[in-house]
């Protein structure tokens, strides 16, 4: 197999990927800083003289070359990918579940080992292949430990933090699966891109709240935006928060990605019930916090996104107090027409009425994109993603797809 061309959701079960290290308790050399890899090699007996280059050796192979298997390290000596192979790991998670949208969009379902107490946790990727460009949005949490009303994957617990390995290993999984390395036959089963759809972007957009996990999103990002690595550019790197202010200019200051705010609301009133993390940090204080983004300016802009909840915050006067509220602020809006997901009470605001919404705050001079949901069939669109024992069960997703197959709630293309 190696091009699967969709023209109805196609979904590959496990196990794709084995991860023969799945229940090991070995240390992964993935998601180490520069220093954390000298020192782990150090302790196992790597001479000071050696470590520098040793790392440099490593790097080249992990984040440029992608490899996941130490034999295939061809310039290390063979004692020491021995000795590599002794004590750590470079495996990939196992992926559990591959499903292809038929609009090309690719959920992964990922399993990662335990680590520590605990049993191995899973969380979903997806890759958005557009015209020039491929955003991967990837997950920082194993769910949310916030409740925005309108959010799938707020209603699943948080069960944990991901590493910066876990973080790391979705983009270097997908850049394998779309053989998106350089110099290596695409392995077997890898699903081809097509011209062009690669990872250039990513979004940390998936499961969870990234600032509240700020040590390892910060260590995965910037081992993502490194330059002797896999060198994505930082604005090709965006990073969305529901609003944790006291984490917002340390993203800018020691990570130096573009920013996304999660508003969806403009009074406090309504913002504290869709996004309650607005209760501890208000309207004010969030939008205080995105003037001071360390580098904003009118190239980089900071994107507010806006999900359109039908008569909840879709009038024209929310139009109005959004462009009042942002004044001053370089912004983009995104306006996200809300994905329905089983259970959910909001409905998707008429199409009409996003027009007419984006229309207003385009004359006010912002960009105002309606973002085309994606993948909506394998419920890989916003806020969609979901994981672990609480997923759908099989009989209720192939209700919901085949749901989503006959058109309803299809109202956006
Ligand atoms: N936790 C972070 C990162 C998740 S980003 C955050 O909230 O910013 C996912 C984006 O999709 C967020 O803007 C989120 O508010 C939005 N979203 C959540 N549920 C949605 C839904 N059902 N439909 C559309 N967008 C949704
Ligand atoms: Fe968590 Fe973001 Fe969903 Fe809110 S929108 S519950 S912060 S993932």
């Amino acid at each position: 197999m190696s091009v699967i061309e969709a023209t109805a959701p196609v979904a590959v079960k496990t196990p794709l990927v084995a991860n023969p290290d799945l229940f090991s308790a070995k240390p992964s050399l993935i998601g180490l800083t520069r220093e954390d890899m000298a020192t782990a090699l150090k302790a196992k007996g790597v001479s000071d003289k050696q470590v520098r280059m040793r790392v440099s050796q490593l790097w080249h192979w992990l984040y440029i070359r992608g490899v996941s298997d130490f034999d295939a390290m061809t310039n290390v000596a063979k004692d020491m990918r021995e000795m590599l192979k002794q004590h750590f790991t470079i495996a990939r998670p196992e992926i559990v579940e591959e499903q292809i949208s038929n609009d090309g969009t690719r959920k992964w379902l990922l399993r990662f080992p335990p680590r520590g107490a605990g049993r191995p946790v899973e969380v979903e990727t997806v890759y958005i292949p557009e015209a020039g460009r491929g955003t991967l949005c990837i997950s920082s949490q194993v769910g949310c430990s916030l409740t925005c009303s309108f959010c799938h994957t707020g209603t699943q617990k948080l069960v944990r933090n991901l590493t910066a390995e876990e973080i790391l290993a979705q983009l270097l999984l997908a850049r394998d699966r779309l053989g998106d390395f350089p110099d290596r036959e695409a392995p077997h089963g890898t699903i081809m891109p097509a011209e062009g759809r690669k990872v250039s972007n990513i979004v940390m957009m998936g499961m969870g709240e990234p600032l509240y996990n700020f040590d390892s999103v910060k260590t995965a990002l910037l081992i993502a935006t490194d330059g002797d690595g896999l060198s994505l550019s930082r604005r090709r790197v965006t990073l969305s928060t529901s609003g944790v202010v006291p984490e917002i200019f340390r993203t800018g200051d020691e990570i130096g990605v573009m920013l996304a705010i999660s508003l969806h609301a403009v009074r406090d009133e309504l913002r504290d019930m869709l996004v309650p993390i607005n209760k501890k940090y208000p309207l004010k204080e969030l939008i205080e916090a995105c003037r001071n983004y360390p580098g904003v300016s009118n190239a980089r802009r900071i994107t507010f996104e806006y999900v359109m909840l039908k008569d909840v915050n879709d009038s024209l006067e929310d139009a109005k107090a959004l462009i009042k509220l942002l004044k001053g602020v370089p912004a983009k809006i995104n306006l996200i027409p809300f994905n329905p997901w089983p259970g959910t009470n909001y409905q998707c605001s008429d199409w009409e009425t996003i027009e007419k919404f984006a229309d207003f705050i385009n004359q006010a001079g912002y960009a105002s994109p309606i973002r085309t949901p994606r993948g909506r069939d394998i419920l890989a669109a916003c806020g969609q993603l979901k994981s672990e024992s609480e997923r759908m069960r099989k009989t209720e997703r192939m209700a919901f797809e085949a749901m989503m197959i006959a058109g309803h709630g299809e109202d956006d293309d």
